[in-house]
This record gives C-alpha cells, structure tokens and sequence, in this order.
C-alpha cells in the first residue's frame, strides 16, 4: 500500500495556492478601468465561486486589457477548474504585463512543476528572481528543483510508447526494463477498465529510497509518488517484482484519473481506484475496517488524509478502497467515469453521485458503512 495522500510536497503547492487566494490587489488600481470587477473577481475566489471569478476576471480585462493583476486572477480560476493550459498561458501573460508580479510566476512555475516540465518550471522561477531577487519562498524551490535536475541529468532512460523512465545506472537497467513492462501492462488494463489514456508520455523516476526521500520529502514509509511525475524508491523492489507493479499501478492510477478530472475527486475516489487497480485482494482492508473502534466517515475523506492521526491512515486507504469496490458494483465502470467526468467539469460532488449511481451519497455512505461492518 502506498500513502502518497500524505505527502508534504502538496502541502507547499496548498500554501502558494492559499498565498495567491488570499492575496487581493487593491494597491493603485482603485480607480482604473475595471478595478471594481477586478475586485468582484477576487471576492468571488475567496467565496469559492470560481466560475463567477472568471467570469469577474474575464470582464475586468475586456475592460483594462493591460492590468496584470487581472490575468493572474484570471489564471488562478482557469486552474481551479482544472484548466491547465489555459492557466499557464494567462499566468504567461500577466507577467509580459509585469515581470514583478510574484504571484504568477509562483503559481505558474508550481503548475508547470506539476505538469512534469522540471525545466519550464525553473525557468519561471528564474525569470522571477531576476527582476525580484529577494524572494525566498521562490529561492529555496527553485533551489530543491535544481537539485533535482541535476540528480535526474545523470539518469538514464527506458523509454516505451506511453513512458519515460529514469534510473540511475546500468545495475538498475533490469529493474527499469521491468518497470517498463509493468508501467505499460498498467496502461492498457486500467486504461481500458476506465476507458481513458493519459494524453502525454508520463515520466517516471526510480530513486534510491535517500533519493527518493530527498527529492519527494516524503516520509520513509511512503510507495510512491505521483505529482506531475511518478516517483518510486527502487526499495526491494528487486527481490519483490510483484511489489513494484502494484507501486507503479497505483501511481499510474492517479495520473490517469489527473487527467481525467484534474480537480473535484475526493480522496476516497482517488486513493481507493488506485489501491483497487493495484490488483491485490482487499482482504487486509476487510478485515482492518471490520476490526478497528470505528469507521472514519467518508466525507472525512475528501481532503486529503493529513488531518487524519497517522494510526487512522492504514483504515483510511482501507475504506477508500472498499468504498471504490461497492461504488463499481452499485455502478459499473461506466458511472465511475461518468462521475468523475462531471467533477471535471466542476459539478458537486454529493449531486453529480447521486445522478450517476442512482442512490444519494448519504445513503451509499450507511449502506457501506453497514456492509464493511458486518
Ligand atoms: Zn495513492
């Protein structure tokens, strides 16, 4: 089991994103054209009704096309409804208009990161430093990326049709051949079983379990990582094939269910697709849900499972995954992928669940809840 739902490094990509939410210009711009819809614009970010901030946004620079700040807000909505391309390229833009403008070059240079570009996302943020040299949050990432760079500049790699793999020397070629094939077995059985394939060739890097450790600052127990990239520790994965598959179909489940709903998916959805994928038995989570005082409600697991006490993360993953399990049989594939379809597009999620599985999610939540109890 992995527990990649704890890693820090998406805790510091919440902080930028939280900084740029929370960070409101008013500064000089009180009375040029489209400052009032500018400011509705970001009132509406911080209500969370995104679609009216983009909509604030759009107004405000068909009113003032030459105001950065616009663009940026403009942006920040554009990736909160999970639309990548258009967010890069109107954080882009905002910083044609105004180079100093650090919170889109820190939003993009994340988005970029996030997307697997290493390089695009150091060049943002040394663009950043050059015009504003002092910023110390942009400093010590561009910092660890370059790190990163460097270590990855010495890998070698095992390309396949969907996939990239990086490892570090000729005595991990077996193990990167290996993981080749398991990577490609994964993509046709999950990608036919949801009936989606990621768009792009996904990157994949084998570390040591210090690499691993230094580059993802996960703690020492974690699988693996997906986070624009997949990143797995080599750990025993020599002596243990069948453990490296299920590490690499879990991660290439979260790609691909990223690409198909990059946002809305509560974590139960997420991790509990990619530990059913893995292909293992679920009797573990059985028999840990039957076992433990009580179960952790599901909508307690939307966000993440950091908040959650560290004890209560093997039942978390546990429950996910037996939550996916009854959902595909209540639902089939289809109302799966039907579901997280209308997450991309920004639907609620207790609704478009109910639309799509025919039952409302409160009452899937008890009918589980009794079912994994008995
Ligand atoms: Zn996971």
């Amino acid at each position: 089991m992995t527990v990649d739902a704890l890693v820090p490094r998406i805790v510091a990509f919440g902080f930028v994103l939280l900084g740029v939410v929370s960070w409101a210009p008013d500064q000089g711009l009180a009375e040029s054209p489209g400052a009032g819809l500018g400011r509705q614009g970001w009132e509406a970010i911080q209500s969370g009704k995104i679609q009216d901030a983009a909509r604030a946004f759009d107004e405000a620079i068909a009113a003032n096309p030459q105001e950065a700040t616009f663009y940026l807000g403009a942006g920040l909505a554009a990736h909160l409804q999970g639309q990548e391309k258009e967010a890069q390229a109107t954080l882009q833009q905002a910083l044609r208009l105004n180079p100093k403008l650090t919170a889109a070059s820190l939003l993009l240079g994340e988005l970029a990161y996030r997307a697997g570009d290493l390089e695009a996302a150091i060049k943002t943020y040394d663009d950043a430093l050059a015009v504003e040299p002092n910023q110390a949050q942009i400093k010590s990432r561009l910092e660890s990326w370059r790190k990163e760079a460097a270590l990855h500049s010495g890998f070698l790699q095992n390309l396949s049709p969907h996939f990239t793999v990086l490892f570090e020397g000729p005595a991990e070629q077996r193990l990167a051949a290996a993981a080749v094939d398991a990577l490609e077995a994964a993509y046709w059985r999950i990608g036919t079983a949801l009936l989606a394939y990621p768009p792009t060739v996904i990157t994949v890097v084998l570390y040591t379990d210090e690499q691993f450790r230094d580059i993802t600052r996960s703690p020492t127990w974690a699988g693996g990582v997906f986070d624009g990239k997949i990143r797995v520790p080599m750990r025993g994965a020599l002596n243990d094939p069948r453990q490296l598959e299920k590490v690499l179909a879990h991660e290439f489940t979260h790609a691909l269910v990223k690409s198909l709903a990059p946002r809305g998916v509560p974590t139960w959805v997420d991790e509990g697709l990619a530990v059913v994928f893995e292909m293992g038995d679920l009797k573990w989570a059985e028999r840990l849900a039957r076992q433990g005082p009580s179960l952790i409600p599901l909508p307690r697991l939307h966000d993440g499972f950091l908040s959650l006490p560290a004890e209560q993360v093997p039942l978390a993953y546990a429950e996910s995954a037996l939550a996916v399990r009854m959902l595909i049989e209540r639902g089939g594939i289809p109302a799966l992928t039907a579901l997280l379809r209308d997450l991309a597009e920004g639907q609620e999620f207790a609704q478009a669940f109910e639309r799509r599985v025919f039952l409302s999610y409160p009452e899937f939540s008890s009918l589980w809840a009794r079912r994994v109890r008995e």
